[in-house]
C-alpha cells in the first residue's frame, strides 16, 4: 500500500442506502470529522427500491431517485471517492486499498456494501442479453434494449423478479417466469402469499413456473436466447431477466480476520470482531429479537437505515441504544401494494383476515400464540395498527385476528 494515504475519521465503504444514511446520520448528529464514502458505482447514492418499479417503468427518472441532491454532499463536506472498489482491508494499519491500487486511511470504517447479484453458473450465464438488477446500470441496460425484446424469461420469484415481470407485462412484453422452489417468495412470505401472488401474476399473462430448475442458456434462433430447463423445457426469448438473490460482499473483511461467512457477523451496535469497523445492511449478521434473537442478515432499506443509525449515533455521541429496530418492508406490482412488518420466518400458523378475492386482505403470522409478523396486501390500516402487535408480541383469539370488521388497535 502506498505510504501516505489520504485519511479520512469515518471512511464508509458503499454507497447504497446504509453507507449513505450513515453519513447523514454522522452529520445530523453533530459530528464534525472528516468523512468519505467510497463507492463502486459511479453515481451518487440513490434508491435501489425503484429500479425493479418505477425507474424500470420509466416513471421516474434517475434524478427523482436520488437519496439527496448531488450538493448535499459537498455542503456536508462529505466527500464521494466513486468508482472504486476496495478490494483490501488492513485492519492493523487502519487502511483501506481499492482494486485501482489507490489506498485510504480510517479513524473509523463502516463497511455498507450490500451484496452482489447471485449469477448463474450453468453454461450460457453470461451470454450477452442477459441482466440482473441491482443498479442503475444494470436497469438502464436493460431499457436500452427493451424496444427490440418482445418475449422476456425472470429467472427467480423474488421481489426482483416479480416486481420486473408486472412492469414488463404492463409494457406488453410477453413474461416467462421460473423460479426453482414449489412457490414464489418462498424466502420471505407464506404460502398463501405466495399462492396470491402467482395467481395475480398468472392473471396478467405471466407464463409463471415453479419447481423448474434452469439447466442452460443457449443462442437461439435469429439471435434470441433459449433458456433450457431441467424438466426439458425450452424457453425462446430475447431477454433474460436474473434475480436469484444476492450474495453479501464482504470478502476484503474476511480476508482481514473479521469473523463471518455468509454475511459478518456484528453485535447489537453492528461492531465486528475487528477494532473500529461496524458493518450494517445486508451484509450484516446479527441477533434479531424479531427472529427469537437468530443471527440473521435482514435485507431490506429499512435495516440498513436503522443500522446506520445506530452506528452513527455511537461514533458521534460516544453511546447509542442496542439496534433493536422493527422490521418492515413493501413491494409493488401491478395495483397491489404489499407492506410486511416483522419477520415470518418459523411461523407455526398463519390467519387471513379479509377476502384474497377482494385483493385487500392481511396474512397475520403466529408463533405460539403470538403475533410475529403481518403481510398486509392492499390495507394500509392493518399494516399501521399491526406494527404494535408485533411489537409487544401479542396474542389475541385467534377468529378476532380473522375478522376484518374488528381493528387490530383494539387486540392489543
Ligand atoms: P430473493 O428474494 O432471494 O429471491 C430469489 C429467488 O430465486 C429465491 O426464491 C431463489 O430460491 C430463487 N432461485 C435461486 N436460484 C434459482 C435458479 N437457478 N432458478 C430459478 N430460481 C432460483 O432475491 P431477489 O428477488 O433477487 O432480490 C434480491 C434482493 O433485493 C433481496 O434482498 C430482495 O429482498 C431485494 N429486493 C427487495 C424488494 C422489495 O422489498 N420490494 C424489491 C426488489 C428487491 P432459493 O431460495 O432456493 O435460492
Amino acid at each position: 500500500m502506498s505510504t501516505d494515504p489520504r485519511r479520512f475519521d469515518v471512511l464508509i465503504v458503499g454507497g447504497g442506502h446504509g453507507g449513505a444514511q450513515a453519513a447523514i446520520a454522522l452529520r445530523q448528529k453533530g459530528f464534525a470529522g472528516t468523512i468519505a464514502i467510497v463507492g463502486e458505482e459511479v453515481d451518487p447514492p440513490y434508491e435501489r427500491p425503484p429500479l425493479s418499479k418505477e425507474y424500470l417503468a420509466g416513471d421516474k427518472p434517475f434524478e427523482r431517485i436520488l437519496l439527496r441532491p448531488l450538493a448535499f454532499w459537498a455542503e456536508r463536506s462529505i466527500e464521494l471517492l466513486l468508482g472504486r472498489r476496495v478490494v483490501r482491508v488492513d485492519a492493523d494499519a487502519h487502511r483501506v486499498e481499492t482494486a485501482a491500487g489507490e489506498a485510504f486511511a480510517y479513524g473509523q470504517l463502516i463497511w455498507a456494501t450490500g451484496g452482489s447479484p447471485r449469477r448463474l453458473t450453468c453454461s450460457g450465464h453470461d451470454l450477452p442479453g442477459i441482466h440482473g438488477v441491482r443498479t442503475r446500470a444494470d436497469v438502464d441496460a436493460i431499457m436500452a434494449e427493451l424496444d427490440e425484446v418482445q418475449r422476456v424469461c425472470i429467472i427467480g420469484g423474488g421481489y426482483i423478479g416479480l416486481e420486473a415481470a408486472a412492469v414488463l407485462t404492463k409494457f406488453g412484453k410477453q413474461v416467462t417466469l421460473l423460479e426453482a422452489q414449489d412457490r414464489v417468495l418462498a424466502r420471505v412470505a407464506g404460502a398463501p402469499l405466495s399462492a396470491f401472488y402467482e395467481a395475480e401474476h398468472r392473471a396478467a399473462g405471466v407464463d409463471l413456473r415453479t419447481g423448474v430448475t434452469v439447466d442452460c442458456i443457449e443462442r437461439g434462433a435469429q439471435g434470441g436466447l433459449s433458456v433450457r430447463t431441467a424438466d426439458d423445457g425450452a424457453f425462446a426469448c430475447e431477454m433474460v431477466i436474473v434475480g436469484i438473490g444476492i450474495l453479501p460482499a464482504v470478502e476484503p473483511l474476511l480476508a482481514a480476520g473479521a469473523v463471518g461467512g455468509n454475511g459478518v457477523e456484528v453485535d447489537a451496535w453492528c461492531r465486528t470482531t475487528l477494532p473500529d469497523i461496524f458493518a450494517i445492511g445486508d451484509c450484516a449478521v446479527q441477533a434479531n429479537r424479531f427472529a427469537e434473537d437468530a443471527r440473521i442478515r435482514v435485507e431490506s432499506v429499512q435495516n440498513a437505515n436503522d443500522q446506520a443509525a445506530t452506528v452513527a449515533t455511537l461514533i458521534a455521541t460516544g453511546e447509542a441504544a442496542a439496534h433493536a429496530a422493527l422490521p418492515w418492508f413493501w413491494s409493488n406490482q401491478y395495483d397491489l401494494r404489499l407492506q410486511t412488518v416483522g419477520l415470518s420466518m418459523g411461523h407455526d400458523d398463519v390467519v387471513v383476515r379479509g377476502g384474497m378475492a377482494t385483493r385487500a386482505f392481511s396474512l397475520v403470522y403466529m408463533r405460539r400464540g403470538q403475533v410475529i409478523a403481518l403481510d398486509c396486501v392492499n390495507v394500509t390500516r392493518d399494516y399501521v395498527q399491526g406494527r404494535k402487535l408485533v411489537e409487544q408480541g401479542a396474542s389475541p383469539p385467534r377468529e378476532r385476528l380473522a375478522d376484518a370488521a374488528v381493528p387490530l388497535k383494539e387486540l392489543l
